[in-house]
């Protein structure tokens, strides 16, 4: 064999891994723990720990049979997302940056719905988790996309972002509020997941799939994962509760229309024209409008629910007001609600948000058409919380180190 070139240097190669056990479902657990002569019951102790415990370690289920975590061990990987970065403090929107078990960076957004006061924690949230590394979609404006797509997330990895999250919230505690005269009496001291005694409590009861990546493009796993966060032996967040975005993958709508589960759509619409949608959505060659909203309607007709259509605002691009007729007339017809957001500046992209006083016409003259409109200032506006953006900033900020 000829010797290695010393001038090339490889990365080291990622081991094989096992397949994760949150890949799995019941049913495959099931057949394995039959095959290994263990009880069912042992099943639902498993998955207590995996999804309400949110167990980091086979070690932390001292419930379980020493011979049984050993062969859990042996057959399956019970993988963890590290926790790279954290922007946003306690009660605001906060941002985390992942490292995958490649190497690869994804970014979940949690979002309180209403800021607490006084030091107390919000009871309720939403998650925004991503469903790939990248994005083959390349939006013109989106800053997932800039680099590209390198892989599809597994089920595991889009569970893990819930799991890491309320793992995360459930250790960290609560930051002092900064007048001291608004104290309120010490709240216990949060108990570590996976800790004896106690269930710990659930802190995500709304998912929103708007992340990094197209989850219709990686539709077979987004499934997989949401199915296991909705079950009530997994993460228990209701379908309605669950957001899937998409830029318009009009065969995975209809597949999603056809499904049992009452998971929630939305689409990236950003233009109701031809001209300007497929000015920034490429994706708007292969699934024009007509096809989007054909595909909507038998989303609409099959689940009776209501459809979502985000229009983010770009100055000079798709602000005009003669796109008004057209985004009611499109509205009307799938009965949806338009969500308006001034477009969040991208370091390194040539687009701006327009002007408060645009943004808000923009949303009034569409209300006036009898649309039920939001106009969504983004929460995360100071923190890059537009998908992609703090895992851009970081991968350059890692290159320049390595430079
Ligand atoms: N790929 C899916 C889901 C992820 S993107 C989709 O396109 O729907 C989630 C949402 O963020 C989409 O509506 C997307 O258009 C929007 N978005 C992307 N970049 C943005 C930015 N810089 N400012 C505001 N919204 C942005
Ligand atoms: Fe991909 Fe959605 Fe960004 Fe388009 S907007 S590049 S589909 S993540």
């Amino acid at each position: 064999m000829a010797p290695a070139d010393p001038e090339i240097s490889l990365p080291p190669p990622v081991a094989a891994r096992l397949p994760d056990i949150r890949n799995q479902t019941p049913a495959d657990l099931a057949q394995r723990f039959q095959a290994w002569g263990q009880p069912h019951y042992r099943i639902d102790q498993l998955l207590n720990w995996l999804y309400s415990r949110r167990a980091a370690s086979w070690e932390e289920m001292k419930n379980l049979p020493k011979d049984l975590r050993a062969q859990l061990a042996g057959d399956f990987s019970l993988g963890s997302l590290q926790l790279l970065r954290k922007q946003g403090s306690h009660d605001t929107t906060q941002k985390f940056l992942w490292r995958l078990h490649d190497g690869a960076l994804i970014e979940s957004v949690l979002i309180p719905a209403n800021p607490a006061l006084y030091g107390e924690r919000s009871d309720r949230h939403t998650l925004c988790v991503s469903t790939q590394v990248g994005c083959a979609y390349g939006c013109k404006f989106c800053a997932s996309g800039l680099e590209g797509w390198k892989r599809n997330l597994e089920p595991w990895e889009i569970i893990g972002q819930v799991l890491a999250v309320e793992r995360w919230h459930a250790e960290t505690p609560v930051a002092p509020p900064e007048d001291p005269g608004l104290t309120p009496p010490a709240s216990p001291a949060a108990t570590p997941a996976g800790a004896a005694g106690r269930e710990p409590t659930r802190l995500i009861n709304n998912l929103v799939i708007m992340g990094m990546g197209e989850p219709m493009a990686n539709y077979v796993h987004l499934m997989a994962a949401l199915r296991t966060l909705n079950a009530p032996w997994g993460g228990q967040i209701g379908a309605r509760k669950i957001t899937i975005s998409t830029s318009g993958v009009v065969p995975r709508i209809r597949d999603l229309a056809d499904d049992p589960l009452q998971f929630r759509l939305a689409i990236s619409l950003h233009g109701a024209t031809d001209p300007v949608r497929t000015q920034i959505m490429p994706i708007n060659r292969k699934y024009p409008l007509a096809e989007l909203t054909a595909a909507c309607e038998h989303y609409v007709a099959q689940k009776g629910q209501m459809i979502t259509l985000e229009y983010i605002l770009i100055a000079g691009i798709n602000d005009a007001l003669d796109q008004i007729p057209h985004l009611a007339r499109l509205a009307r017809r799938l009965h949806a609600k338009v969500n308006v957001i001034p477009y969040n500046q991208v370091e390194g992209l040539p687009w701006e948000r327009p002007s408060e006083t645009v943004c808000e016409q923009f949303a009034e003259e569409l209300r006036e058409c009898g649309i039920t409109t939001t106009l969504r200032m983004e929460k995360g506006h100071d923190i890059d919380a537009a998908c992609g953006q703090l895992r851009l900033k970081t991968e350059k900020e890692l290159a320049a180190t390595a430079s």
